[in-house]
C-alpha cells in the first residue's frame, strides 16, 4: 500500500472527574487525512484545507508527530500529509490530537503495522507537546485505542482501554469562541485539598465500574467535576444555563470537553442525546451566543480507513 485515507476522530478528554487521564472517541465528528509514501526521508505537508494551519513539518502537530515515528522506523522513505481539517482548533474536542493520531496510525498502516498502539500513542503525544506545551496522551489515547481510555501512568505510559456500553451518546455544543489548550491550563491550581481529591476518585472509579456494567445511573452519578470545573467553567459562556438545562433535558451528566470551551453531555439513547441537544442550542439562542453542535455514538474503532 503506497497510500491511504483515514477518519481522524473527534475526542473530548478529561469526561469530568478524569482531569489529563480519561478521554473517549466520537463517531461523526472529525477530520480526513490522505497519507502516502516518499522516497525521500521526511515529512510533508501538502495541502490543508478547511483551517489556516501551518504546513511546516516542525509547526505542525501531525508533522512532529509523523517525525517521531520516523527517527523509531527502519523505513529509508517518508511520507507526504493532505489534511481536511474539520474539527476546528482550540475547540477543545482534540484537534491537534485528531492530526497527530491519524498521522502516526495512518504511517503504521503502510509500513505493515510494526508499531504497537501504545508506541503510536507516544509518537502522536510529541503533536500535542507541540499543540500546548504539555504531551497529554487523553485526547490521542482515545483517539487511536477508540472508545474510552484510561491513562493509568504516564511514566510509563501505560493505557487501559474501557470498555463502551452499547447505548451511550455524547452531545457536543462548541460556542464560536477560542480557548487555547495552553491558557485554559494556566489559571488552574497546582494543589488540591484532600477532600477534593476523595470525592475526585471515588467519582473516577464509579464511572470506570459504571462503563464496565453499562450501569447508566452510576455513570451519571460520576459525571462530576469537583476540581477543574469550577475554575474553567468561567471561561464559558452560560455554562451552568447550559449544564442545569442539560440535566433537565435528560442527560446523564454534562461538562467541559478538554480545556473547553466545548461542553459536553452523555446520554443514555440518540433521543435523549436530541433532546439534550434542543436543550443546549435554545439556552444559546436565547442569550445570542453563535455555536456548532454534534450528537455522536461513542466510536470504539478510533482512527479508520476510508474508501
Ligand atoms: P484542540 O484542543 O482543539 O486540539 P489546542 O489549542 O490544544 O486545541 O491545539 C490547537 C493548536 O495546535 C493551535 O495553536 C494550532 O495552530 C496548532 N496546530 C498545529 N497543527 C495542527 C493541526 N494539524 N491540527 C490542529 N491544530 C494544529
Amino acid at each position: 500500500m503506497e497510500e491511504i485515507k483515514v477518519f481522524c476522530p473527534a475526542t473530548i478528554a478529561n469526561v469530568s472527574c478524569g482531569f489529563d487521564v480519561l478521554g473517549l472517541a466520537l463517531d461523526s465528528v472529525g477530520d480526513e487525512m490522505v497519507v502516502r509514501k516518499i522516497p525521500e526521508k521526511e515529512i510533508r505537508i501538502t495541502k490543508i484545507i478547511g483551517q489556516d494551519l501551518p504546513l511546516e513539518t516542525g509547526k505542525n502537530v501531525s508533522g512532529v508527530a509523523g517525525l517521531a515515528l520516523l527517527e523509531k522506523s527502519d523505513y529509508d522513505g517518508g511520507f507526504e500529509i493532505e489534511i481536511d481539517k474539520r474539527i476546528k482548533p482550540g475547540s477543545g474536542i482534540g484537534s491537534s490530537a485528531a492530526s497527530s493520531a491519524g498521522a502516526v496510525w495512518a504511517m503504521n498502516e503502510l509500513l505493515g503495522k510494526p508499531f504497537s498502539k501504545l508506541e503510536l500513542v507516544q509518537f502522536a503525544m510529541e503533536g500535542e507537546k507541540l499543540a500546548s506545551d504539555v504531551a497529554h496522551a487523553d485526547n490521542v489515547a482515545p483517539a487511536i485505542y477508540g472508545g474510552f481510555t484510561l491513562v493509568r501512568s504516564y511514566a510509563p505510559l501505560d493505557i487501559v482501554p474501557i470498555p463502551t456500553p452499547d447505548e451511550l451518546f455524547a452531545t457536543v455544543i462548541h460556542p464560536q469562541i477560542e480557548i487555547k489548550t495552553s491558557d485554559s491550563r494556566k489559571i488552574l491550581k497546582t494543589t488540591i485539598s484532600l477532600e477534593k481529591g476523595i470525592k475526585q476518585w471515588g467519582n473516577l472509579g464509579g464511572l470506570v465500574a459504571g462503563l464496565f456494567q453499562s450501569d447508566y445511573d452510576l455513570i451519571g452519578r460520576s459525571l462530576e467535576d469537583h476540581i477543574v470545573e469550577p475554575i474553567r467553567s468561567i471561561l464559558i459562556p452560560a455554562f451552568d444555563d447550559i449544564k442545569t438545562n442539560a440535566m433537565d433535558a435528560g442527560a446523564l451528566g454534562c461538562g467541559i470537553s478538554g480545556s473547553g470551551p466545548s461542553i459536553f453531555a452523555l446520554s443514555k439513547g440518540e433521543n435523549n442525546a436530541q433532546n439534550v441537544a434542543k436543550s443546549m442550542e435554545e439556552t444559546y439562542k436565547t442569550i445570542g451566543v453563535p455555536f456548532d453542535i454534534h450528537i455522536s455514538k461513542v466510536n470504539i474503532h478510533g482512527v479508520k480507513k476510508l474508501g
